[in-house]
């Protein structure tokens, strides 16, 4: 975008797409515990595909600003502006978005969201490669959500200007992607839906489990301090009736004791508040083992039961004189005749209550924690190591964590993973019962569960991509094997090609009509290429007519004036290039209105083929041009002549015309002829019209005439050039030409 110009459609669209996926990311949708599913990269996605790295990198700013309000950590800049840039540059060369995105989260979003939450999140060690992959996953979804959505709404699919692809892509290609798309999408979405019914279920009946358990356990502990407020009752009704001594005191209570386990210890009170009878009275007794003195006036059991005449059942506190254990008094005041005479007490084992635990337990996971109406803890299943009279504290709910189980943190407070999910119960005399199960092992079961699916998912993935791989390659198969051999093949080759049962109907049947159609096309085409040669040669013999009737004489079979006139810039030209002389002569033969007078004008024809027969034998280089200039003259142009040889040259000539006798087989009659030559040699520059050559020739043929006929005039132009005999290609070529007619 910097080197280019910025498209402001474009801008727009992808500032519009960011404030879509900032709107859609404020709000990320809760799934289970700290899943959360991520739908606002979307648009960052289609602005990648749409409009390549740099405008999707807008968008992704913007809209991982709605996720930086959301969770609050800057990574999500980092890890998805890089997923922006990558998309659209794998845009750019082609590769579809959900392989670019696959690509991604293995080799660059999860290794740094790994190493960015090792050392930034408050996440036990076990749950980070969950949390990593949950990232991928989530990339995956909406990269398929964005897919589907091109693919789809056509305004996206025809928007303008997007980035087109650079190559034409393979039909096979195009059916993988798509089937592997579908597939991704339907897995994912019914994997989603899948892991959502089962852990809500899953985390439906984990609360329904502790809810009653908590009540049975509740009930438990209700009927446990009910009984034993029931025996101190009784036992203090019994002791107003009995009238007894301390001796047959001393002995009920100890076989009261021995019935009620549950008490840790048993005491009798007078008036005074002083301790009468103890069991085990071996708790009675000092080191010396003489009775003890112990006052329990300042007690709440003694002032609640003595004063205000009442059963009473304390708060936990720990025990003292006769033990330190945590306990919990049951006291009821002792009567005797209408008058308080004193109180009988019985200290709960709070241990015991692990017996109402282990009764009410099913499921060993878990633990039980029992608070008084202060908030104390009266008890806690070891497993929890909580100490009993201690104020219970704890953190309730999570905000981080989505789940439908109440959250609960006794441990580590203030920590955002979940420790516990609870059931509470409110007991009748005012306590508080928790039943809680630990978290980590449900967080685990769902991470599993979704593990377990996405395997699931890359399996099927890499099954509909064997399976559409296939499926192209049967239709593409035949169809490429039926193009190439069409594009290669002859109409007896085509008869030949046998396609096998594999091939498809249609695509046999596009082969046999394709098949017919060319061999109909083939014999069409041969049928016109025989005419058409037909045509071409008939052509071309009537066309060299036309030009052997425009450019020869039919009597000589030289070339005629026009030609010559023609040619002689051609030949102008070249020798003007090469510095070279050229001859021009004019021939006339002497005397022939007597030949023709004398023999008859068919004696005159022969005479001329003759003179123009030997014109051939002697001036035969393909540059030299040799035309019947009209009647009985001649017309030679010869290029690249060395000026002091061509006259020898023409002189030699003439003499093979002088010598040369014509014979009339009809007639028998023989008779020779002569010729006078009239010549000029220049060089090339001395004039481009032929007509001034001619002239010259012309006047020298006169002259010719003049002195006597049978005779060469040659005129010589003086220029040093002409008579450079050192020229190589003059001195071979001239040689040449005077060496062949001798
Ligand atoms: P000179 O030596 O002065 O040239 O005498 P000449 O008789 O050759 O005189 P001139 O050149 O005037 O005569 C040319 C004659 O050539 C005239 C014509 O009858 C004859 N002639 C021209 N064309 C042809 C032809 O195609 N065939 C025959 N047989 N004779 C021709
Ligand atoms: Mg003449
Ligand atoms: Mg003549």
């Amino acid at each position: 975008m910097t080197s280019k110009k910025i498209n402001q459609q474009h801008l727009t669209f992808a500032i519009v797409f960011g404030l879509l996926g900032f709107a859609i990311n404020s709000y990320p949708i809760p799934f289970f515990a700290n899943v959360q599913l991520v739908l606002g990269n979307t648009f960052y996605v289609i602005s990648a595909v749409l409009f390549g790295p740099w405008y999707a990198l807008i968008t992704a700013t913007i809209a991982a600003t709605g996720l930086l309000l959301a969770w609050d950590s800057p990574h999500v800049y980092v890890i998805f502006c890089l997923e922006a840039l990558f998309l659209g540059y794998c845009r750019k060369r082609d590769i579809y978005s959900l392989y670019g995105s696959a690509i991604y989260w293995v080799f660059i979003g999860s290794p740094i969201f790994y190493l960015y939450s090792r050392v930034f999140f408050d996440i036990p060690s076990e749950h980070v490669p969950f949390t990593v992959l949950k990232q991928g996953i989530n990339g995956l979804i909406y990269v398929s959500i964005a897919s589907l959505l091109i693919l789809f709404v056509p305004r996206l699919w025809n928007f303008e200007g997007k980035v087109q692809d650079k190559k034409r892509r393979q039909f096979s290609a195009q059916l993988t992607y798509f089937m592997t798309l579908m597939v991704t999408v339907s897995l994912l979405i019914s994997a989603i839906v899948f892991n959502y019914f089962y852990l809500s279920r899953q985390q439906d009946l984990l609360q329904s489990k502790l809810e009653s358990n908590a009540s049975y356990i509740g009930s438990a502990t209700e009927n446990y301090l009910n009984n034993h407020k029931q025996v101190i009752d009784n036992a203090a009704k019994q002791f107003n009736l009995m009238q007894s001594s301390t001796e047959q005191r001393q002995q009920y209570l100890n076989t009261l004791h021995q019935s009620y386990p549950g008490f840790i210890t048993m005491l009798i009170a007078n008036q005074d508040a002083h301790v009468i009878n103890a069991s085990p009275s071996s708790r009675f007794l000092n080191i010396k083992g003489d009775i003890q003195q112990i006052s329990i006036k300042d007690r709440d059991y003694f002032i609640e039961a003595f004063y205000n005449r009442k059963l009473f059942i304390s708060s936990v506190f720990l025990g003292r004189g006769l033990g330190n254990e945590a306990i919990i008094a049951i006291s009821a005041p002792l009567f005797d005749k209408g008058i308080p005479t004193g109180i009988i007490e019985g200290s709960l084992d709070l241990n015991h209550i692990s017996k109402v635990e282990d009764i009410a337990k099913e499921a060993r996971e878990q633990s039980i924690i029992l608070l008084d109406e202060q908030n104390q803890i009266v008890y806690a299943s070891d497993e929890l190591g909580l100490k009993p009279i201690t104020q219970f504290q704890y953190n309730q709910g999570n905000k981080f964590y989505r789940t439908s189980l109440d959250l609960l943190n006794i441990h580590d407070i203030e920590s955002i993973t979940p420790e516990y999910f609870y059931a509470k119960k409110q007991l009748n005399n005012g306590w508080t019962l928790y039943v809680v199960e630990e978290f980590s092992p449900l967080l685990k079961l769902a991470e599993s569960q979704m593990l377990n699916s996405f395997i699931m998912l890359l399996v099927s993935l890499l099954f509909s991509y064997l399976i559409s791989t296939k499926i192209s390659r049967l239709l593409n198969g035949p169809l490429d094997l039926v193009a190439n051999h069409f594009s290669k093949m002859d109409a007896k080759q085509l008869q030949s090609l046998q396609l096998d049962e594999s091939f498809p109907r249609e695509v046999y049947n596009l082969y046999q009509r394709l098949s017919a159609s060319k061999q109909q096309l083939l014999s069409h085409q041969m049928a016109l290429e025989g005419i058409v040669s037909k045509r071409t040669k008939e052509l071309e013999s009537a066309n060299k007519k036309l030009k052997d009737l425009v450019d020869k004489d039919t009597l000589t079979g030289l070339y005629n004036r026009r030609y010559a006139e023609n040619r002689f810039n051609d030949v102008l030209d070249f020798c003007l290039r090469s510095e070279q002389a050229i001859t021009v002569a004019v021939l006339d033969l002497d005397f022939f209105k007597t030949i023709n007078d004398s023999y008859g004008h068919l004696a005159g024809d022969e005479c001329l083929r003759q003179v123009a027969k030997l014109l051939k034998t002697h001036f035969k280089r393909d540059t030299d041009i040799i035309a019947r200039y009209g009647g009985e003259e001649f017309i030679l142009i010869l290029p690249i002549s060395n000026a002091l040889k061509i006259e020898q040259h023409l002189n030699t000539f003439r003499k093979a015309i002088e010598a040369n006798e014509i014979v009339m087989h009809e007639t028998g009659k023989r008779f020779n002829v002569t010729a006078s030559i009239g010549a000029i040699t220049a060089n090339a520059s001395y004039s481009k019209d032929l007509d001034d050559w001619i002239r010259i020739a012309d006047n020298n043929l006169y002259q010719a005439k003049d002195v006597g006929r049978n005779k060469v005039i040659i005129n010589i132009i003086d220029d040093t050039t002409l008579f450079d005999e050192n020229s190589p290609i003059e001195e071979k070529e001239v040689k040449q030409k005077l060496e062949q007619p001798e």
